[in-house]
């Protein structure tokens, strides 16, 4: 297939959660197809997109089927097999890369790779046994974090590593978590505020930010962003920068959202530390679809599909968007009675706690 893509050609998408629903919404705005490949029968993404196929990523038959159905594949969540995307590239171009893949799969690879790059991080050391635990607590002191290395999300697979705590016993409980494997420890960070970039890059370099955003977590779940962040022009600027470095050195195509931690140095000055890169539309990104000129999935679309990007645009004075997580959906009622108050339901059947079932975004004039 050639770039660009023309009106009715098919967007294939790995991952039918809400991530992959609103991509297949943006594209369908804009006169493409979409077929979603996931393994759950009620994935969200299946009700508003031109088709589907239920499999599972290692499938390799069915990967094949889909392969031949689509005209390029993305996809909506970062732990996509390696071995799911090279039998795909094998007849279609997958965005973004598997280099963007390899380094957001593994919390020492990007660690690794943002240190070679001069980005700043939390500092880190990597552990595969309750020895090296011990030795790396001992250097890089208490608090800190104990995470997997791989498949760790919403704060899944992570222990904070207090004064006293047991060590053994904390190397131990991340046995549960898949990947436990292999771990890393990082230093506290004891950051003012957590923003994120969620920028686009097309295929022939442009690139596009949104408005450094500001997010507050509960539960480790992301709860509120608020976009710009308030933070002086240079450390956004800074952010942007790093998002482009980043962009320019996985030779990206597409969304990807970088988390920082704004910091106090010495002196009252701020500074950044990159937590965490995500290939993919992210959630600290959903105010700006209408809350800025093109959305996140928009522009997602439009770069996968060799297209030029939107404007990036914020609307009004600043914008904030809520996430509505497991019975807070319930309050849709009551949402959609608040002039301006703009309500997205994922359509998911079952609210279990701790779910994202929609979110709600509001335009602070
Ligand atoms: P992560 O899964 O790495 O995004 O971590 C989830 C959340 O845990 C982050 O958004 C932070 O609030 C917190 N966190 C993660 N790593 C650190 C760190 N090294 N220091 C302080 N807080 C952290």
């Amino acid at each position: 297939m050639k770039f660009p893509l023309a009106p009715n050609a098919t967007i294939g998408i790995l991952g039918g959660g809400q991530l992959g629903r609103m991509l297949a919404l943006a594209a369908a705005r804009l006169g493409l197809k979409t077929r979603i490949y996931a393994p759950e029968p009620d994935s969200p993404a299946f009700d508003v997109s031109s088709g589907h196929r239920i499999g599972a990523y290692e499938d390799e038959g069915e990967l094949a089927l889909f392969a031949a159905e689509v005209d390029v594949v993305t996809y909506e969540f970062e732990n996509v097999p390696a071995r799911t995307v090279s039998v795909l590239e094998e007849s279609v171009k997958v965005f973004p890369g598997a280099a963007a893949l390899t380094v957001s799969q593994d919390r020492l690879a990007e660690k690794e790779f943002m240190s070679s790059l001069g980005i700043a991080t939390a500092a880190y050391l990597a552990v595969d046994d309750a020895g090296a635990l011990a030795r790396a607590v001992a250097q890089l002191g208490r608090p800190s974090i104990l995470k997997t290395r791989r498949f760790g999300y919403d704060g899944k697979g992570q222990i904070l590593i207090r004064e006293g705590a047991d060590l053994a016993a904390c190397f131990r409980s991340l046995g549960d978590s898949p990947g436990n494997h292999s771990a890393i420890l990082e230093g506290f960070v004891p950051f003012l505020k957590e923003v994120s970039v969620v920028a686009a890059r097309d295929m022939h370099g442009g690139f596009a930010a949104f408005d450094v955003c500001e997010n507050q977590h509960e539960h480790h779940i992301l709860h509120l962003t608020h976009a710009p962040a308030e933070i002086d022009p240079a450390t956004a600027e800074l952010a942007v920068d790093m998002t482009k470095t980043i962009a320019e050195a996985l030779d990206y195509v597409g969304v990807l959202a970088v988390e920082l931690f704004v910091v106090e140095e010495h002196g009252g000055k701020t500074a950044l530390l990159v937590n965490e890169m995500a290939p993919r539309v992210h959630n600290s990104g959903h105010w700006t679809e209408g809350g800025a000129v093109t959305s996140q999935f928009e522009q997602h679309i439009r770069a996968i599909a060799g297209w030029s990007l939107g404007s990036p645009q914020r609307h009004g004075r600043a914008v904030e968007m809520r996430n509505l997580i497991g019975d807070e959906a319930d309050a849709y009622l009551q949402i959609l009675s608040e002039p301006g108050a703009r309500l997205t339901l994922y359509g998911k059947r079952e609210a279990r706690s701790g779910r994202k079932m929609g979110h709600v975004t509001r335009i602070l004039e």
